[in-house]
């Protein structure tokens, strides 16, 4: 009897074998539902949903020599979010140096959150505690 043709599988796609429980809830993944995001000579980036406890979860396949490695990990971008921004421009040094010295400056709201009630009151104009 004729085998049916066998598809076949892209390099990253056998890789999945690799990847197959979801790291928070340790249900299988279906392999078939993960979604290729972007493909370079050397790496593939997919995206993969839990239909366990709906996490989603990034992989990268690596070429490595004649081998492949793995690095995953558990996200809440969808795959929506990445495709709208694994293309952004990435964060330069100065401007998170920029962001963190703006989150230091004395009456930032967001920096009297992270320095308790007394330091909010401040903020706000109240008399500290
Ligand atoms: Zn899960």
């Amino acid at each position: 009897m004729p085998q049916p043709p066998r598809r076949s599988q892209e390099p990253w796609q056998e890789m999945l074998k690799l990847i197959n429980r979801c790291p928070a809830c340790s249900t299988a993944y279906d392999t078939r539902e993960a979604r290729l995001f972007q493909k370079t000579e050397r790496a593939t980036l997919l995206h993969l949903t839990c239909t366990g406890c709906q996490s989603f979860f990034i992989a990268m396949v690596v070429k490595i020599g004649a081998g492949m490695g793995s690095l995953g990990m558990i996200t809440d971008l969808s795959f929506d979010d990445i495709k709208r921004l694994y293309r952004t421009p990435e964060i330069s040094t100065d401007e998170l140096i920029a962001g963190y010295l703006w989150l230091q400056q004395p009456g930032n709201v967001i920096n009297s959150f992270s320095r308790g009630p007394a330091r909010l009151e401040q903020a706000r104009g109240g008399r500290a505690v």
